[in-house]
């Protein structure tokens, strides 16, 4: 094909002569990249002919369906990558692919010259463009012909510092009138690269969405086959897009098998441009709380895949899948440099203000929807709270909550809305377990009064109602906090001076017995029906978080205090009892008796269930006995 006698030798560039070694002999473990780059190059070319043609049509004349064609030939080991682009003439191939004037391959080779352990794994971040070829080719012969012209250019080179450069005649090799064809002659060692199968699955894997059919070429009898998707979904406009395909793309994108329940799709054009199609799943994945806490969102840059690894959203939405498109970003950017990339953080900010936005307006829109989504992800979205102080406000507008007041989610507004003329705070109590928190004993002075309480029974729920100053002005206050400040309606105090002076005696009692198992005990104003129940102290942490962080060895367990109900018929015998100053024993074995019992209330383990099961019989005999 090339004409010996006219073959022309040229010198690769320093760094590009630097670069191809390192391709050489590279024991880069995922070399399959290489396919990436050139599938990505062959779009490249693509469209700027496809841009061309616009103004000259005649460039793309009786063939304008844009493709690469993959084909193998075992025997000759050799894999063929053909597109019909734009192709290069002699000059170019010259200028590109005989040096570097990416920027990426450029910042690559710095990074590369500081650390030479470094480079070889940074081969697969940066991709390195076409000479990434080298890694699985000890040839690499490209032929081109440039749209519009009658030449037909043939590089070759072995990646040892020279290339030769010569015209060719016309060839079967481009399946068009004008392109590119590169034959790589694959190295020993590196023949799964002629097995239409692993061809297939990293075509699959990197540039299913490259918007231009990539086909394997059948071998003798077998059929071509279109090896990836060809479409950028979100390249597309939204009315073009049906539900239907919408649903589609999110099972690929997310390999997920439930429905999403919405997605936003939108180009944002100004200082940045990228495209944006993201997807809220119905159903929680199994991971949403593996400690990485790592978001799945892709990233491509101009339709060729990057990474699933840029920060584009904060922990807290991670639940997100899709797709971000970037149409200004650099095609080859290391992990590293995507962590902090400006554009990304940018992207994130503006997503994130969004997506919160978006999720706000469902929440008013869609409350079945968002039911739903709140069972699945609340606990997620939550993590906001304390780790975006940014977000917190409009986090707290959107977020939902179980309450006292019965079925059904109410938000920060409804809560606010209701709240009883002198109250100043917004009640809650946290727990592990729904059904245990609706029944505790703490909410019944609340209840009573018709405070509302919301119910919370995430973990994070014990975090971000410490560092949340407050919603609308009214602070976060819990109910297993403290003394209660629930007014005293007039009945109760009433109580007669004498009564009051027995249960101070009780109290004092029970104080003692119990000493070294409670901080304190105390007559309660929060309990209306149940004898007992534990709070934690007044400057101690709430009782979920310090349970929170026992589970976690990160705190021993402070002493509680024990609040008792003046008004229960057990507490007011027991008082009488106290105040007459007969019965010591009986009175110890209530006391106990009490204290375990808030224990059982709360769900925590009783200490000593043989002491508990003593007493309980041995009152139970003086009662039946
Ligand atoms: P990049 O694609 O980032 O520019 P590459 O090393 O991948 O860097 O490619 C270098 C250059 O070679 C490209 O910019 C392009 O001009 C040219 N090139 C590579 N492959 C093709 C192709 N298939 N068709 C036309 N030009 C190509
Ligand atoms: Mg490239």
């Amino acid at each position: 094909m090339t004409n010996p006698s006219s073959a022309e030798s040229h010198e690769f560039q320093a760094e590009v002569a630097k670069l191809l070694h390192l391709m050489v002999h590279s024991v880069y473990s995922e070399k399959e990249v290489f396919l990436r780059e050139l599938i990505s190059n062959a779009s490249d070319a693509c469209d700027k002919l496809r841009y061309e043609a616009i103004t000259r049509p005649e460039l793309t004349k009786g063939d304008e369906h844009f493709r690469v064609e993959i084909c193998i030939d075992k025997e000759a080991r050799t894999l063929t990558l053909t597109d019909n682009g734009i192709g290069m003439s002699h000059d170019e191939l010259i200028d590109n692919l005989g040096t570097i004037a990416r920027s990426g391959t450029s910042q690559f080779m710095a990074e590369a010259a500081q650390d030479k352990d470094k480079a070889v794994s940074l081969i697969g971040q940066f991709g390195v463009g076409f000479y990434s070829a080298f890694m699985i080719a000890e040839r690499v012969d490209v032929t081109s012909r440039r749209a519009g012209s009658d030449e037909i250019w043939h590089w070759s080179s072995e990646g040892t510092g020279a290339f030769t450069l010569a015209p060719a005649e016309k060839t079967d090799l481009l399946f068009s009138d004008r392109g590119t064809a590169i034959v790589m002659q694959v190295r020993k060692g590196d023949e799964d690269f002629l097995d239409p199968m692993r061809i297939s699955q990293v075509v699959k894997t990197y540039s299913d969405h490259v918007a231009l059919p990539v086909t394997l070429k059948g071998a003798g009898e077998e059929e071509d086959q279109v090896l990836n998707t060809a479409s950028a979904l979100w390249a597309r406009p939204k009315s073009e897009v049906s539900e239907e395909q919408y649903k589609e793309f999110y099972a690929h994108v997310a390999h997920a098998f439930d429905e999403p329940w919405f997605h936003i799709h939108y180009t944002a054009e100004g200082r940045h441009s990228y495209t944006v199609l993201l997807y809220v799943p119905t159903m929680a994945p199994f991971d949403l709380f593996d400690p990485k806490r790592a978001n799945r969102v892709k990233l491509y840059v101009n339709r060729v895949f990057i990474t699933e690894d840029a920060p584009l959203l904060p922990g807290y939405l991670r639940f997100m899948r899709g797709v971000v498109d970037s149409q200004d970003m650099p095609l080859n950017m290391s992990r590293e440099m995507l962590q902090n990339n400006p554009l990304v953080g940018n992207i994130r900010g503006a997503l994130t203000k969004r997506l919160i936005s978006e999720l706000g307006k469902k929440a008013e829109k869609d409350a079945e929807g968002f039911a739903t989504f709140w069972d699945n992800f609340g606990a997620v979205l939550k993590e906001g709270l304390y780790e975006d102080f940014e977000r917190q406000g409009d986090l707290l507008e959107v977020a939902r909550f179980k309450t006292t007041k019965g079925e059904g989610l109410r938000s920060l507004k409804d809560y606010v809305a209701d709240m009883k003329e002198d109250q100043e705070a917004i009640y809650y109590l946290a727990g592990s377990d729904p059904e245990m928190i609706a029944r505790s004993p703490q909410l019944e002075g609340y209840k009573a009064r018709g405070l509302e309480v919301l119910l919370l029974a995430d973990a994070v729920d014990g975090f971000w109602t410490q560092s949340v100053p407050g919603y609308d002005g009214k602070p976060f206050r819990s109910v297993t906090k403290g003394a209660a400040d629930l007014k005293k309606d007039a009945k109760e105090g009433e109580d007669a001076e004498e009564a009051r002076a027995d249960i101070a005696t009780l109290t004092q009692f029970m104080k003692t017995t119990l000493e070294g198992k409670v901080a304190d005990v105390r007559t309660s104003n929060r309990l209306t029906e149940s004898p007992v129940c534990f709070v934690a102290g007044d400057s101690g942490l709430d009782l979920q978080v310090e349970k929170i962080l026992a589970q976690h060895n990160q705190s021993d367990i402070g002493l509680k205090v024990l609040e008792i109900n003046p008004g229960h018929p057990l507490i007011k015998a027991l008082a009488g009892k106290a105040a007459s100053g007969s019965g010591a024993s009986d009175l110890e074995d209530a006391a106990f008796l009490l204290f375990d019992q808030a224990k059982i209330i709360e769900g925590d383990p009783l200490s000593d269930p043989t002491d508990f099961a003593r007493r309980l019989g041995a009152v139970m005999t003086r009662a039946f006995g």
